[in-house]
């Protein structure tokens, strides 16, 4: 499964908020096998919004929107992600019935628009706050707060497989560019891929569909690696 992530908010943008939803989104979605292959920021504006969700749909399996959620004037995604698939939004009535349930107040006494979503979407309940997620054919849209995104996604979860990667990680103290050729080797030797992330040692990523592979191959550089 292939995925894509967006995340929506001028203050992402602004460098004023650290985008720790999509780390997280993508630590989770990674730990099942998904494949992450996008991390978009947009601002607050709806065209822009539309513009790439609606390029994503078309070409991931699914696509995760977090933030603009609530009903404040500068919330904007439900318009946007409505927009990419030419609804409107509208008042939603499982979101109205499960605020009436779950709430202290009934929706009528909300902020308007709280309840809106596109037309036709599945309504995803707010287990930590007030303001619905939605699906709409495969775009999720999740609230900001990370807290509320965190548990609302995890009510979704089940709706995300992929094929779970094995990994091993080898350290070694010798430079990246002095590893090429053992990397190049362990490519050929094993069915693996290999990712190299340089820090204070380089850390080497193995990763195999199949635990021996994985396991084999890290084993394999471990004994010509210092
Ligand atoms: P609300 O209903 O509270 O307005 P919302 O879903 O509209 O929620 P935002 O208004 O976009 O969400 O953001 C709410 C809070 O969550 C802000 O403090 C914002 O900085 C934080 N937040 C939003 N997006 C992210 C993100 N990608 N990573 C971390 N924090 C975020
Ligand atoms: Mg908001």
């Amino acid at each position: 499964m292939r995925v894509a992530v967006v995340t929506v908010g001028d203050e992402l943008l602004s460098g004023d908020t650290v985008d720790t939803n999509a780390s997280w989104l993508c630590d989770r979605l990674d730990e099942r096998g998904v494949s992450v292959e996008r991390i978009t920021t947009v601002p607050d504006r709806i065209a822009d919004i539309a513009r790439v969700v609606n390029e994503y749909r078309a070409e991931y399996d699914a696509v995760i929107v977090t933030g603009g959620v609530g009903p404040t004037h500068d919330d904007v995604t439900m318009d946007g992600v409505a927009a990419a698939f030419g609804r409107e939004v509208v008042p939603n009535a499982d979101a109205d019935a499960w605020i009436a349930d779950h709430g202290d107040y009934a929706a009528a006494d909300l902020t308007d628009g709280t309840t809106h979503l596109p037309a036709g979407a599945r309504m995803l309940p707010n287990p930590e706050g007030v303001a619905p997620g939605a699906v709409v054919e495969g775009v999720y849209v999740l609230p900001g707060v990370p807290a509320e995104m965190k548990a609302m996604f995890e009510t979704v979860i089940g709706e995300f497989e992929g094929e779970p990667t094995h990994v091993e990680v080898v350290r070694t103290s010798e430079p990246e560019s002095a590893l090429l050729d053992r990397i190049a080797a362990v490519r050929e030797e094993f069915d693996v891929t290999i990712g190299s992330y340089p820090g204070d040692d380089v850390r080497l990523k193995v990763m195999a569909t199949e635990a021996e592979t994985a396991a084999a191959a890290a084993a394999w550089l471990r004994e010509r690696i210092d």
